[in-house]
């Protein structure tokens, strides 16, 4: 049996021009080694991004699928790149109802390009509002 011990990895370290998060357009903190303890936790969290959702109209608003209820909005993530090994930062989500939300990561009624046309015109809307509901100064601030 193959034991995991991701502490003992700790002559990793990583360099200064990191990718580690190439959805968002923050800068990459430099020359910050990350403990493997610390990143235990979903890289790019945030409860801010994630709850600034509740209450919202879906964004998403899938033809023939929304159902419109605003009791069911959620944060829906930006699906794409997942099992690339990439992490989804909290920040890409929109709020999407219940329904749409299945259909964007479940469904197969839109293909790839479609769900991602759609996200991105989802965000580009969401995001300013979001910075100005949580009064963030630019975008990319936690
Ligand atoms: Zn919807």
């Amino acid at each position: 049996m193959q034991r995991k011990t991701p502490m003992k990895r700790s002559g990793f370290k990583r360099k200064a021009s990191s990718t580690l998060n190439p959805f968002s357009g923050t800068a990459v903190l430099k020359g910050t080694t990350f403990k493997r303890k610390a990143r235990k936790k979903r890289a790019g969290h945030c409860k801010t991004s994630l709850s600034a959702c509740a209450g919202q109209p879906c964004y998403l608003r899938i033809d023939g699928v929304c159902c419109g209820d605003w009791q069911t909005t959620v944060p829906a993530h930006r699906n794409e790149g997942k099992g690339m090994g990439l992490k989804t930062p909290d920040r890409l989500t929109v709020p999407a109802c219940f329904t749409c939300h299945a259909e964007y990561d479940q469904g197969n009624k839109l293909t790839r390009d479609e769900k991602r046309g759609l996200f991105n015109a989802a965000y580009d809307r969401w995001a300013p509002y979001r910075a100005r509901l949580l009064g963030w100064e630019t975008e990319g601030n936690d």
